[in-house]
């Protein structure tokens, strides 16, 4: 599903009137051609079987202990596939897989394995022979994942019904799928959001809030962004899937099943929206294009309308394509939700009229045969994902070999490195930030990227490093992985038209590690000319914070809301990672006052003014319904009149601005996208040293801008300016995308504003961005510690 903030923008364009006859009536879709009922083992268990229910069933939901039972008892019924536990979860659940295969290539996985191995490696072939032989025997190797985002609820159910067909049907088309790909099918990806959603639909089925989102982050830390995590490998669910089946099995496809808005079109599939992250190989993305617009083809063959490709997704980010940069191809679906498990209808003018690329009223070359509109049930959607799926397995199977041989293509041409790369990024071992230095290292590492150290000094440009600096260089297999995480990213300025507003990417549109995380990493445009060691391994090291313990530390309160906010979720996970103590606060603490008794300072992590405001509607049931309210904001402005610290980030920043009457004026106020636009960028921040929340940091440093806002003090007795971006416009921008950098630039983005005996800290940025601005993270940390001062 589009992230909320990005869905903002999104539907901001979408209002516009539709052209004149863009809207037609709908046409009578022709009746389903049916596959034959396949011809079925009959001691293989049904999903029913054990869930109790036909998956699709309206209102009916799992929960994972009871989708375990039914994996492990296919699993031991069936020759053709094996149950694994990868490991767990970051609350405990297990979290598995199952291989998928047929029983004699089951009998040589571990064969199948060092095949691959050998072809993701092809620095190990010794002869054409050997390649050739490998590529004759290989089997492709599919990852199909499922329930990332866990309110797409089909996506718990889908991987039960796929399973069940693989294991029971004895017709050719399966058979030939078994024979030629060896699946890896991770049925959740997020199991602890599976039993967060199915006890928070059973609870409130037939209720107001049937088929409301729960009112807690669906992932423990991270909610929705557990998906933009494939790079910096900060949760466990992540860490787990990429060490033991992406780095062991190097699929050639990955598919992730998704959903989608309700009103758009059934299914999307790929090819994605321009643009393509440019070091992801041509090669993956004419494999993307040619294997999503066959899979589109299937299902279109099976009477499924509403298909439509190439739209609303680009491939910019790889946050969430790991396998772009590992030689294979991410497979994206999204089917259009139902409410849950409910079932909606749509009538057909209730569709929307634009949408990113098509218009789901309106046939054209990428969607060809447009939905007619009605009722859209659970079992449509697990309909479409499964059809879906068997697609992708199929054509997989029918071109098992040039899936191989492309495959090899790709690690080859990483091995010979593209022209116009640099030869390698030289790391300095002395950092200023050593924890920066390992997190970034170890990302490169858990990524495959070998890692070795210069055994002489290097001068580039003029400068010298010492011996022992660290060196990557870009020609290996994953050398576009390295690549893009170490160098700043050029966002293309696509507009909607011709000068007109700027065209939204779907995600953020910079990962600059070593800005990101305050490292030094320098690229070598030419051969070192200087002897490397062996690949080492990344130094170790223990994330603490140590300012803020024991019973002389501060009191932190870290509020929570109902409306689950993203980044509160990332606060806690870098709380906790970090060792900084804290509790968490909900409205009814905070509208009950006397907060200066119980905390120190208080923080709201970056969420909207309104939804900090006025949370969940009333149709959720107490004490969800309802934000900070009146009660809340009078508490929070006796909090600080007593002596406080009330830290906002960036979009909670508004909010305590304007309900706190602070004297600052916020300078992009009211701006329009096509006067001031930077959707996830890489800022220079100039800091005030001297100042207690700014110590321990250099005086240049960076911010990561997301829609925040900029600040202008209007009384330069209670507002201290601690951070602003560089008044030479063209110094703004480090990595990403902006247009008019000029309407910030001079403009304050972290003050100190002094209200009563206590103040008012304001970020206009995310000092701790998805856990990956560690640079920033000390600013952060030091507005924790004011009131002690
Ligand atoms: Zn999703």
């Amino acid at each position: 599903m589009l992230r909320p903030q990005v869905l903002l923008f999104a539907l901001a364009i979408t209002v516009a009137p539709a052209p004149p006859g863009a809207a037609q009536q709908p046409r009578r879709t022709p009746p389903a051609r049916r596959r034959p009922p396949p011809v079925t083992a009959h001691r293989i268990p049904t999903p029913r079987s054990i869930l109790g229910f036909e998956p699709g069933d309206d209102r009916k939901l799992a929960d994972w202990p009871t989708l375990v039972r039914y994996y492990q008892a296919l699993a031991s019924a069936s020759d053709r596939m094996r149950y694994h536990e990868l490991g767990h979860s970051t609350l405990g659940a297990p979290l598995i897989a199952l291989v998928i295969s047929s029983p004699q290539n089951l009998r040589g996985l571990d064969r199948y394995r060092e095949l691959n191995a050998k072809l993701a490696d092809p620095r190990g072939f010794k002869t054409a022979r050997e390649s050739e032989d490998v590529l004759r025997d290989g089997k492709a190797v599919v990852l199909i994942t499922s329930g990332i985002h866990s309110t797409e609820v089909g996506g718990h159910l889908t991987p039960a019904v796929l399973a069940y067909r693989l294991a029971s049907d004895t017709g050719l088309a399966t058979r030939t799928i078994l024979d030629n790909v060896i699946l890896w099918l991770v049925p959740s990806l997020n199991p602890d959001g599976v039993s967060i959603v199915t006890r928070w639909y059973n609870r409130t089925v037939g209720t107001a809030a049937e088929g409301t989102d729960p009112p807690e982050p669906y992932h423990h830390y991270t909610g929705h962004d557990n998906n933009r995590d494939w790079y910096a490998f900060t949760q466990i669910e992540t860490q787990v899937v990429v060490d033991s089946i992406h780095n062991v099995w190097h699929p050639q496809i990955v598919h992730d099943i998704h959903q989608q808005d309700t009103d758009g079109s059934r299914l999307f599939l790929p090819p994605y929206l321009d643009p393509i992250e440019p070091n992801v190989d041509p090669l993956l993305v004419d494999g993307v294009n040619a294997l999503g617009t066959a899979m589109a083809w299937a299902l279109a063959g099976q009477g499924k309308p509403g298909i439509v490709i190439n739209a609303v997704y680009d491939a910019w980010t790889p946050a969430r394509a790991y396998q772009h940069y590992h030689g294979g191809v991410r497979i994206l679906s999204e089917a259009a939700s139902a409410n849950l498990a409910s079932p909606i209808d749509i009538p057909f003018d209730h569709l929307a009229t634009r949408a990113r690329g098509f218009n789901p009223r309106e046939r054209s070359w990428n969607f060809t045969n447009p939905w007619p509109g009605g009722r859209w049930t659970l079992r449509d959607i697990v309909s479409y994902q499964t059809d879906a799926a068997y697609a992708l397995l199929e054509s997989a199977a029918r071109y098992r070999d040039i899936w191989l041989a492309n495959f090899l293509t790709v690690e080859e041409r990483g091995v010979h490195g593209w022209r116009g790369w640099p030869y390698a990024y030289v790391i300095p071992r002395q950092q200023r930030d050593t924890v920066g230095l390992a997190t970034l290292l170890g990302i490169l590492h858990r990524g495959q990227v070998e890692i070795r150290t210069a055994l002489h000094p290097v001068t580039l440009a003029g400068q010298r490093y010492a011996a022992g600096s660290y060196v990557v260089v870009l020609r290996q297999p994953y050398a576009a992985f390295a690549k893009t995480l170490l160098e700043p990213q050029h966002y293309p300025d696509l507009r909607l038209y011709p000068a007109g507003p700027p065209l939204p990417p779907y995600d953020v549109t910079a990962h600059t590690l070593p800005l990101l995380m305050g490292v030094t990493a320098v690229p070598a445009r030419d051969s070192l000319r200087i002897g490397l060691s062996a690949p080492v391994e990344p130094p170790a090291t223990t994330p603490a914070y140590s300012g803020v313990a024991g019973p002389e530390g501060p009191r932190i309160g870290l509020y929570r809301s109902y409306d689950a906010s993203m980044d509160e979720g990332w606060t806690r996970w870098v709380f906790d990672t970090w060792h900084v103590p804290y509790v968490s606060v909900v409205d009814s603490v905070v509208r009950a006052g006397k907060l200066a008794a119980q905390f120190t300072v208080i923080i709201l992590p970056d969420q909207a003014p309104d939804e900090l405001l006025n949370g969940l509607p009333h149709e959720y049931p107490a004490p969800y319904a309802g934000g900070l309210g009146a009660d809340g904001v009078k508490a929070l402005r006796q909090f600080v009149q007593d002596g406080g610290t009330l830290v906002a980030l960036n979009d909670a920043s508004r909010f305590a601005a304007e309900q706190l009457l602070l004297p600052v004026r916020n300078v992009l106020a009211g701006v329009a996208d096509d006067e001031f636009y930077a959707p996830g960028s890489i800022f220079r921040l100039e800091l005030d040293t001297a100042a207690p929340l700014a110590r321990g940091m250099p005086a240049q440093s960076v911010a990561w801008y997301e829609g925040g806002p900029a600040f202008e003090a209007l009384d330069s007795s209670a507002v201290r300016v601690i951070g602003r971006y560089p008044t030479d416009a063209d110094k703004v921008l480090l990595s990403g995308w902006v247009l008019h950098p000029e309407r910030i630039a001079g403009k304050a983005a972290l003050v100190e504003v002094k209200q009563g005996s206590g103040r008012v800290v304001l970020f206009g940025f995310r000092p701790q961005y998805r856990g990956q601005s560690i640079a920033t993270y000390p600013l952060l940390f030091n507005s924790l510690q004011l009131t002690a001062q």
